[in-house]
């Protein structure tokens, strides 16, 4: 089965219970970021258009199964009030009640040590605020938690939201058959974390651009010097492994060809670019080399589509940024279909400001990174029972 998408419903005049992903920043009792409520209108509006009564609920921060006021969603109801411009009816218990106006909001699900526990006498509770369930909350369809997969099954109208569709569409659904050449640009600090992935991607892409720590054990592993690098030794097959199947499979594997390297970890530390992948004992790889922008940026201007996750250096500091910066400005550069998921990937996008050229940013750094390797997320698979 297929999910279902907002249009696929009858909505009119129904009662709609809504997972959301509302965990956003507070700060001194408001929000401090409001782009997931932003994010969640579109949804919103189409229900408020179809005359429908919406409940909306969400998790925030890790109040551990206990309701501590620093996790209010108090904060949420008064911002979501004045965006929609509706009332907003805030709901700190799970009573059954009339609702006040077209929107209410459930008080934070994490104070009921029952949501992450997928406890089904909870999911029962929240069942009674809707006639239909809907999922718009990407960022947490990966864990089977109450309010993603115990509810999901107690509905038969059910649908991911406008969001959750997208993230579908663009992660999973168009990959199947994507714009050619197909590049995939993996970085961060681990291979470990990342292995599932480049496994799930190596029958589907033509490149794998590696860039960050990871790259260091896939250097050591072809014998490079890599110096005092962040690598996984225990991984070191692993890569190994890896780079015999992307030979077999015809799969081109691009390394950093030269690094910017530092005596220190340290953002002051002096930075010297190598003219080789090799680096002394005493250095270790920061960022990649202009050489390897080089070759990488060529890629991305000749690809079709581009999945990338994770940064290419120490991209927060900012002799350690280039690499990073120019892979996001190249996407936004190219024609190409631009995936993008993963905190600080997302964050490199906002930081070179192109967040506007960018196909599709993913608004789950776990979620996206399971839903990329192949996995079937709980969330996205009890839509479709
Ligand atoms: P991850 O959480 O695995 O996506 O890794 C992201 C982190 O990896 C960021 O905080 C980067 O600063 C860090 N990182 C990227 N490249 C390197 C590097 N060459 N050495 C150490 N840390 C790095």
């Amino acid at each position: 089965m297929t999910v279902k998408a907002l249009e696929d419903l009858d909505l009119k005049g129904k009662k709609v219970l809504v997972r959301v992903d509302y965990n956003t920043p507070i700060k001194d009792g408001e929000v401090a970021d409001d782009s997931r409520i932003v994010a969640s209108l579109p949804t919103l509006n189409m229900l408020l258009e179809n005359d429908c009564t919406i409940t909306l609920m969400s998790h925030l921060g890790r109040p551990k199964g206990e309701a501590k006021p620093e996790f209010s969603m108090a904060p949420v109801a008064r911002r979501l009030q004045a965006l929609t411009g509706q009332e907003v009816e805030f709901k700190t218990d799970l009573e059954p009640s009339e609702p006040k106006g077209k929107i209410r909001l459930l008080e934070n699900l994490r104070f009921h040590a029952g949501e992450t526990k997928n406890d089904p006498d909870l999911a029962n509770k929240l069942a009674q605020f809707g006639d239909i369930y809907i999922n718009d909350a990407f960022g947490t369809a990966h864990r089977a938690h109450c309010s993603t997969h115990a509810i999901a099954k107690l509905f038969t109208e059910k649908a991911a939201g406008r969001l959750l569709m997208k993230e579908i569409h663009y992660l999973r659904d168009a990959l199947k058959n994507p714009a050619r050449p197909f590049m995939a640009i993996l970085g961060g600090s681990k291979v470990s974390d990342k292995i599932k992935l480049i496994v799930n991607l190596l029958d589907k892409v033509n490149q794998i651009a590696i860039g960050g720590a990871m790259s260091y054990t896939f250097l050591k592993a072809k014998g490079f010097d890599v110096g005092k690098s962040r690598i996984e030794d225990d991984f070191i097959e692993e890569a190994v492994k890896l780079m015999e199947q992307c030979k077999a499979k015809g799969v081109e594997l691009m390394l950093p060809l030269d690094h910017v390297v530092a005596k220190e970890f340290d953002q002051d530390a002096e930075a010297r670019i190598t003219l080789d992948q090799n680096m002394t004992n005493e250095e270790m790889g920061l960022d990649i080399g202009p050489e390897t922008i080089n070759s990488y940026v060529k890629a991305v201007r000749e690809a079709g589509t581009v999945v990338w996750n994770g940064p290419m250096g120490v991209f927060e500091w900012a002799t350690f940024s280039t690499g990073t910066v120019s892979v996001a400005e190249a996407l936004a550069e190219s024609s190409c279909q631009s995936l993008v998921g993963g905190g600080d990937s997302v964050a490199a996008i906002n930081m070179a400001g192109v967040a506007d050229q960018i196909t599709h940013i993913s608004t789950g750094g776990g979620a996206s990174l399971e839903l990329l390797s192949g996995f079937e997320l709980p969330g996205i698979a009890a839509l479709e029972e």
